[in-house]
């Protein structure tokens, strides 16, 4: 039995005490001695911290001497206090830091790696004065350039430190204490035009026979699933599936599982290589980034104080019209830049259109309502995320059911140019769970309107007519000819886009926490949503939403909102699907 007042514990106190005096009695090369011998014991990590800062206290020795012997050693937590305690010149700060740096890449030790990369960043924020609110993310990594790296330790010893900004500046360092600066600038991760040109041009698309029966039936890569992929690679931007894969500008008509990420082959320090397989289909690492990008007509451009974005289509809500869009396009980036959502409580935030006027190049923003319900629901694995609002019509702004569809040149079109029987969503939608049915990747004519991008309409499916098939094809593509020729639409793809589910998104980035200067890393996931491939998208076309005529179901209809770029080389959107938005508002939905 153990008393807890004997005095075997009093006993070990005292003799700690008696012992630190002891030691510091000594001469330098005694203590010296003595610390050394203490690093090498793992176990007496609480002494060795105990010594360190009574001896740094006293200035009886310097801590840039014991962070060498530290590393050497892996004493973590004492690795921690040295760099609290270095003090002095930048110079003499580099000339202890980088060889321990070395040493832990070195010895392959990832925490202390991570510890002193992240001391060497902070050195360089007060070195150099970026503006804070062009700084979006940054991290340390190493390089590896080698495709079929196995390595799970450290594979490569060149550590990088990468900045993303909103844009790039010739001021800015390329290097710091002889660490690279890498610069990633948010149009840069896009995939360069001419990668894409490339590809167009060695790349026939062959039509192959059926997008819908590549992937192995049921496949997915759930909630749960991409959540850990993203927690274990923070530079992980979308997670969804291809009916093909990439190799030298090539396609190459395989399934895979697209992996995109900021700065292909720089592998965040402390983490580790893509995974070559998810759930036994092969994965595919791109570079890329889905960006929540920024009358009353479907289609039509409208903004907010912050952003613009796209008018996707009209709900009826409590016997009162409203119209939905993307909930980042009216609020605020600081509204939403923590995991909660904050709307302010007693101003109304107003949302205008922009009107073309006829015969004129000119056009007039007009206020055609404000935000009445709003939901920005992420980071959640087991839902779908949802990033969207209702704007309540305002008086006197009405729909026209014959001029339904916003267009360049003021042309009328009636709403069922998009296949609809009524003007609104809620008798409009289609179930996407019912359409994919284990199914990955889905063919459909569909028509998009996008603010910016125009009117969209694709009449090509690789889809062959199948018997006892319902719907007459005929009629449904002479309703989306008839668009496409009063419409001159141009960007019209000769490719038809594809349909996946399982898509998930990652956005890393510094955040603002408080009304200082105070930022921390956050990423924001969400989960649960569609990939579409060829449809024209770009900032200002948030909200677009897409109407599909779907083959299994054998009715026209809604089957989501766009609400980011496909990174991807044949461009597109991501996706939230249409009943989940309906769900969300508890609409009630049949
Ligand atoms: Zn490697």
């Amino acid at each position: 039995m153990v008393n807890i007042d004997s005095c075997e514990s009093i006993r070990t106190c005292s003799n700690n005490g008696k012992w630190l005096l002891d030691v510091m009695s000594k001469g330098q090369n005694e203590i010296s001695r003595y610390m050394n011998s203490l690093l090498a014991l793992k176990e007496k990590e609480l002494e060795i911290l105990l010594m360190f800062s009574t001896l740094f206290k006293r200035n009886l020795i310097g801590p840039e001497d014991w962070l060498l012997p530290a590393v050497q050693h892996q004493q973590n937590m004492a690795c921690y206090m040295i760099l609290a305690y270095l003090t002095g010149a930048k110079k003499e700060k580099k000339n202890v830091i980088i060889p321990a740096l070395k040493m832990a890449i070195g010895k392959g030790d990832k925490y202390i790696t991570k510890i002193i990369s992240w001391f060497i960043i902070k050195e360089l924020l007060k070195s150099f004065s970026f503006d804070i609110n062009s700084l979006l993310d940054i991290w340390p990594a190493v390089v590896c350039k080698n495709m079929n790296c196995k390595d799970f330790n450290f594979c490569s010893q060149d550590l990088v430190i990468l900045i993303e900004t909103e844009q790039t500046s010739q001021v800015f360092p390329i290097q710091f204490w002889n660490i690279e600066i890498k610069y990633l600038s948010q149009a840069g991760i896009e995939m360069k035009k001419e990668v894409k040109d490339h590809v167009y041009r060695n790349t026939k698309f062959t039509g192959s026979a059926s997008v819908e029966v590549c992937f192995p039936e049921n496949f997915n890569i759930d909630g749960k699933c991409a959540s850990k992929l993203f927690k274990d690679h923070s530079n992980l931007t979308l997670i969804c599936k291809s009916v093909y894969t990439l190799k030298d500008g090539i396609k190459n008509y395989r399934p895979c599982v697209q992996l995109f990420c900021r700065g292909k082959g720089l592998i965040p320090v402390e983490e580790n290589h893509f995974p070559k397989f998810i759930n036994n289909v092969k994965t595919d690492v791109l570079e890329g980034e889905s960006l929540l990008a920024g009358r009353l007509r479907v289609g039509e451009q409208i903004t907010s104080k912050h952003f613009s974005g796209t008018l996707g289509g009209f709900v009826k809500v409590l016997g009162k019209t409203t119209f939905l869009t993307c909930a980042h396009v009216v609020v605020n980036k600081d509204n939403l830049s923590g995991h909660n959502l904050t709307i302010p409580s007693n101003e109304a935030i107003n949302i205008d259109y922009v009107q073309t006027l006829p015969n004129s190049h000119n056009s007039q923003t007009k206020c055609c309502g404000e935000v009445r319900y709003i939901e920005f629901k992420t980071d959640s694995p087991g839902e779908t995320s949802i990033d969207a609002a209702l704007i309540k019509l305002r008086m006197g702004i009405e729909i026209d059911e014959d001029d339904f569809i916003a267009n360049k040149i003021n042309n009328k079109h009636n709403l069922q140019c998009l296949g609809m029987k009524s003007p609104f969503l809620n008798e409009n939608w289609l179930d996407h769970e019912k359409i994919f049915d284990g199914k990955s990747a889905l063919q459909f004519i569909n028509v998009t309107v996008g603010a910016v991008s125009g009117i969209s309409v694709n009449t090509q499916s690789t889809k062959e007519k199948v018997e006892g098939f319902d719907i007459d094809m005929e009629t449904v593509i002479e309703t989306y000819n008839r668009i496409v020729q009063s419409e001159n639409v141009s960007t019209f793809s000769s490719n038809a886009p594809v349909f996946s589910n399982d898509a998930h998104l990652q956005e890393t980035r510094l955040r603002k926490v408080d009304k200082e200067r105070t930022r921390y890393r956050l990423s924001r996931r969400m989960y649960n949503q569609i990939a579409v491939t060829h449809i024209p998208f770009q900032p200002g076309d948030s909200g677009t939403c897409i109407y599909v005529c779907d083959n299994s179901l054998e009715r026209y209809g809604c089957i989501g909102m766009a609400i980011a770029n496909h990174p991807g080389i044949d461009g597109g959107a991501i996706v939230t699907p249409m009943k989940d938005i309906l769900k969300t508002f508890h609409l009630d939905i049949k």
